[in-house]
């Protein structure tokens, strides 16, 4: 095969290898540099083989170097090294991982008894004995503490006492569930909520923890709970062996790390050809998200060395109708049972987890709710109904804008207006009120009722308030306002064409393509563009979509019927309840109480 390009990687870890795979495959001559004697990084050194065989790991390996991929073990780079691969290389991917253990630095943590997390965990699977203590304790919520506790309790006598010590509660720890789960299930005790603060010695050698208790209270700048000392609640804990797994972080000192930043949406940092990904990038985190990087990453440097080469990604799967996605989501399917080894054979280092056939994960997979495809949670779990779901045709606009050319006003391209996914959702404000159940539920962190455009039923109430918009008609046809800062926006869909204006501008547009086919602005206005429009133009379709629903829906009927219902009286949504709509469901209701 022709090259077309040299690659070089630094490390043969999941995400350098990922890489590497792709770009042998598009042609590129793939040189990867590896610190250690072996490939695999963390995956193959660190990850315990009750967790992850050799034999599976190494029919990946084979796979990889099928295509080409050549690997130089037992290579170190420094800053000169890595001038002359940018020298020899078109690109360079440094996918060094994150493999430096977090210290813990607490008074006395230097001492006899208190091992590195990742070179026990590395030496063990090297086959390197270690004479542990009767006493063990490891700190952390990882999955390195995990790994490195089941690994212990592997080793040690079964008289050990050993035991995870985590600041913040079970519920809070970033390990996988199903890690945790063993860990208990092998009867390792967990005590939340405990915060070393210093190593005792004792000749020289670890004798015992003090530590603090700690509760939770309030929230920490990433919005988890965040645990705060307990006055007065010291306590020292025995202990002959500690491994502090806190974390792990990136080593890269071949490369000024100002030079590292990459800009948003793409891997390439300062250095033009170089791209940085994995946990060098994200910090320490999962496999799968150091392999998703990397095969990214190879998209980039093909789309950026302008190779005809398309990345065979698993077959793309059959839209499904929103009706059956529905469905599926109302009914409860277990997943499938996996097979695991007992308790009793745990004392060794066989697979616990054992494989899916491949009948057993296709039904496994089965089970997956599309929720890329509909999520619609919010809708399901508002009480009040406030939250509607609509579809819309998926399309991408290319807009325009208005500028000032040489004293004359001008209609230039602008950009992309994308809507990649049919459903979308409105937030119906007057029904709404702020309960935040629809943020507790929301899968991906969202809160519809706050982030979903808003739209009111009531013009009174609509005038009221900002950011907010009411379907209103001109007698033949439909007209969506919008308020913002005390100015309204208004667009309107006529048979020819869609009219879009504010204060004393107006844009008429083409329905097909929405391109601009006159326009007649303020003379104060230097240049407008049509992002609003655009938006204007979907929210129009869902306001009427409901509406039209009130024939249909019963209940939206029954809350549609009244053109001057509102149950809320609001001000820019902060909600005051009035007894209105909830009021008449009461007094409608055979029984129940009523609180004013
Ligand atoms: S906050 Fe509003 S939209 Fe969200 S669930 Fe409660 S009533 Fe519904
Ligand atoms: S806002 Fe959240 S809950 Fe609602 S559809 Fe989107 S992802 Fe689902």
């Amino acid at each position: 095969m022709e090259v077309v390009g040299y690659i070089l990687v630094g490390r043969a870890g999941p995400s350098g290898l990922s890489c590497g795979y792709y770009l042998a495959l598009a042609g590129f001559n793939v040189e990867v540099y590896e610190n250690k004697n072996m490939p695999g990084g963390m995956v193959s050194g660190a990850i315990p083989s009750f967790r992850l065989t050799n034999n599976d790991f190494q029919e990946d390996i084979d796979r990889i170097l099928e295509t080409g991929v050549n690997i130089h073990y037992n290579q170190n780079i420094d800053k000169k090294r890595f001038s002359e691969f940018r020298d020899q290389s078109d690109y360079i991917y440094i996918a060094t991982g994150a493999p430096n253990t977090r210290k813990f630095n607490i008074e006395g943590i230097n001492t006899k008894g208190v091992l590195d997390p990742l070179d026990f965990l590395f030496k063990t699977k090297n086959n390197q004995n270690f004479k542990l203590g009767k006493n063990i304790i490891i700190i952390g919520g990882g999955n390195t503490a995990m790994d490195t506790t089941r690994t212990v309790y592997r080793l040690a006598d079964n008289d050990t006492n050993i035991s995870i010590l985590y600041r913040r509660t079970i519920e809070q720890m970033p390990a996988d569930m199903g890690e945790i789960k063993a860990v208990l299930e092998e009867g390792i005790k967990i005590q939340e909520l405990v915060l070393p603060i210093s190593v005792n010695n004792e000749d020289g050698k670890i004798r015992s923890l003090t530590c603090v208790r700690m509760k939770l209270e309030g929230l920490d700048a990433a919005g988890r709970p965040k645990p705060v000392e307990i006055e007065n609640s010291e306590f020292e804990v025995f202990c002959d062996m500690l491994i502090p797994a806190i974390g792990q972080d990136p080593k890269i000192d071949f490369v000024d790390p100002k030079l590292l930043k990459i800009e948003q949406g793409t891997y390439e940092t300062k250095i033009p050809g170089v791209y940085i990904g994995g946990d060098a990038l994200r910090g320490a985190s999962t496999a799968i998200n150091a392999i998703g990087d990397g095969r990214k990453i190879a998209v980039q440097i093909i789309k950026k060395a302008g190779v005809n080469f398309e990345i065979d990604l698993p077959q793309q799967r059959e839209k499904a109708d929103h009706r059956q996605l529905m469905i599926n989501r109302m009914k409860k399917v277990s997943a499938v049972k996996v097979n695991e080894i007992p308790l009793k054979e745990r004392k060794s280092f066989s697979l616990v987890t054992q494989t899916l056939s491949n009948a057993k994960a296709k039904k496994e997979s089965s089970r997956c709710l599309k929720c890329d495809e509909l999520c619609n949670t919010c809708v399901t779990v508002c009480p009040n109904l406030a939250l509607y779901q609509y579809n819309v045709n998926p399309v991408q606009l290319e807009l325009t804008k208005i500028v000032i050319i040489n004293g004359q006003h001008e209609v230039v391209t602008d950009t992309i207006f994308p809507i990649f996914q049919s459903p979308q959702i409105l937030h119906i404000v007057d029904w709404c009120n702020e309960c935040g159940n629809c943020t507790t539920f929301c899968p991906t962190s969202g809160s519809p009722y706050l982030d979903k455009p808003h739209l009111y039923l009531n013009k009174e109430a609509f005038e009221k308030d900002d950011d907010c918009y009411f379907l209103d008609n001109n007698g033949s046809n439909p007209i969506l306002l919008y308020r913002k800062d005390g100015h309204f926006m208004q667009f309107e869909e006529t048979e020819m064409e869609f009219v879009f204006s504010h204060d004393q501008s107006e844009i008429r547009l083409t329905k097909s393509d929405f391109e601009i086919k006159e326009f007649k602005l303020d003379g104060t206005l230097e240049e407008i563009d049509l992002r609003k429009a655009a938006e204007m133009r979907v929210i129009l379709e869902g306001a009427e979509s409901l509406l039209k629903s009130q024939a249909s829906n019963t209940e939206y009927k029954s809350q549609l019927k009244n053109e001057n219902y509102s149950p809320f009286v609001k001000g820019a949504r902060g909600i005051q309840k009035t007894p209105g709509f909830l009021f008449q469901v009461f007094e409608n209701d055979t029984k129940g109480y009523f609180q004013f």
